[in-house]
């Protein structure tokens, strides 16, 4: 398209717009909408403060702001998601080791796609479990944390105009990442199924309408994200439902993008199913894990994918281009841990074993609590993570404003502030459409030391008590 430069427009705006393609009026409005102030009038220094485009809608976080409250009101903090208990002894071991041991190598650089030890031990942990014969090198990449993987998936296999499918609720960042990319979230919801009066609803009561997910592949989809067990409801996926969203990649042609961090952390017997496993799947999957969850380690930052060269090779690519390479002596720390834990695999000692038993009783621990003054829980099937209907508190909340915000939002914020507990607002794992939905549910993270778990009982106790004292 032509675009019309007007002489007065500077050097600088008038090569942009000409670039853009985009009318004088409507890049004005932009930029004026984006700075607060009327860009027409400011200098070509200002419109050099003006973001990229694809930044545009992007600044708010549900991290960012909800560690930040959490911590101004000095809460008991069932939030952000992250153990206050330790990582396993072997594992901090392995990292002090890798530190403050005798090869001094383990401080500089190592191989940009993964440290040959950890790439090593992946390949034959996860060949194992895959059933596949994993060529280190090639079938594994290490990433800063999940993050960076599913950066790397994005960035690396979405183009302009690309549709990629996420299932709702789904952990927040796919949304902007797919966006970053130039391409299209399509959502497709988890449905609550009615369960009795009187009984629990399970995270297993959530499920894809078969009818609904086939109609959302198009002939521009080229992902489909999928995220077991899911973050933020605790959905185990049946071999049933993978098999469904398998089928209808395969008859796609569609890739899929498994974000399974949680794969170590499910409850009452059920087994974590890996998509890439599936008949048809290897080839078009990228497997993605993490240390932060698989040894209670969030800060240490080493992720991984798992995937056929053939589109690990892209992956790379975008690594190579942007991260180029992860902390050594975390990498190495972490090959160690898995070494550990391949000797000790299905056996009691293993630490795969024992956390998930651990975390099991920590999650009913919080069920009780909850249960008992009355916020409905959704008992997860895994993660560290449940979801519980505060309806019945609602009407604590002083009369709250019109606004724009999600109910579960502000409901959450006035918790934080005045009971000093911290949970999340669910609409946050929401796209825009179906955020009021599903905005009366807050997300509580109970990956934490029973003396906290205790504390936030108590809160709910004597909220509970002075509410029925009203
Ligand atoms: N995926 C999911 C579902 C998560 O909950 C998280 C947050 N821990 C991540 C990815 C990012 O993981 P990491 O901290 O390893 O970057
Ligand atoms: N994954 C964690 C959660 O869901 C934390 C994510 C983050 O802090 N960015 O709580």
């Amino acid at each position: 398209m032509k675009v019309h430069v007007p002489q007065t427009a500077n050097r600088c705006c008038r090569g942009m717009l000409r670039r853009s393609g985009l009318s004088l009026g409507q890049e004005l409005l932009r930029k004026s909408n984006l700075t607060g102030v009327c860009w027409f009038h400011t200098k070509a220094k200002m419109s050099r403060m003006v973001p990229a485009r694809r930044l545009e809608g992007m600044d708010k976080n549900i991290w960012v702001e909800f560690v930040k409250l959490a911590a101004t009101y000095g809460t008991v903090n069932l939030g952000q998601g992250f153990p206050n208990y330790p990582p396993p002894d072997f594992a901090k071991e392995a990292f002090v080791e890798a530190v403050g041991g005798e090869d001094t190598s383990l401080h500089q650089y190592t191989r940009a796609f993964g440290h040959p030890p950890l790439v090593k031990i992946l390949a034959r942990f996860f060949g194992k479990l895959l059933g596949q014969d994993l060529d280190p090198m090639t079938n594994v990449l290490i990433t800063v944390g999940a993050y960076e993987a599913l950066y790397c998936c994005f960035q690396a296999m979405v183009d302009d105009g690309d549709e990629v499918i996420i299932i709702e609720p789904f952990f927040d960042c796919y949304e902007p990442m797919v966006k970053m990319a130039g391409g299209t979230p399509v959502f497709i919801p988890l449905r609550p199924k009615a369960v009795k009066s009187g009984k629990l609803m399970s995270s297993r009561d959530w499920q894809l309408d078969p009818a609904e997910l086939e109609a959302k592949f198009s002939q521009r989809t080229k992902a489909l994200v999928l995220n077991t067990p899911n973050n933020p409801l605790g959905k185990v996926f049946s071999r049933e439902e993978l098999e469904l969203i398998a089928e209808l990649c395969v008859k796609h042609d569609v890739l899929c993008f498994s974000d399974e961090v949680y794969e170590w952390l499910v409850y009452d017997g059920r087994e974590h199913i890996r998509i890439a496993s599936l008949p048809g799947m290897w080839e078009r999957t990228v497997t993605i894990g993490s240390s932060g969850k698989t040894f209670s380690a969030t800060g240490w930052k080493v992720g991984w994918t798992i995937g056929p060269d053939g589109l690990l090779k892209h992956l790379r690519t975008v690594h190579q281009n942007s991260v180029y390479h992860c902390a050594t002596a975390a990498q190495e720390a972490v090959a160690r841990a898995l070494e550990r834990e391949l000797g000790h695999f299905g056996a009691p000692e293993s630490y795969f074993v024992q956390l998930p038993r651990e975390l099991q009783r920590k999650r009913d621990l919080l069920i009780r609590s909850l249960v008992a003054v009355g916020m409905e829980p959704v008992v997860p099937e895994g993660t560290y993570f449940l979801i519980a209907d505060f309806s019945a508190f609602k009407t604590e909340l002083p009369e709250l404003p019109e606004s724009e915000e999600p109910c579960d939002s502000q409901f959450a914020k006035w918790m934080i502030k005045h009971k000093h507990l911290a949970a999340i607002p669910v609409s946050a794992f929401y796209s825009a459409p179906q955020k009021k939905n599903f905005d009366h549910f807050i997300r509580f993270c109970f990956a934490k030391e029973d003396s906290t778990l205790k504390a936030a009982d108590d809160i709910l106790q004597q909220w509970s008590r002075e509410k029925a004292g009203q």
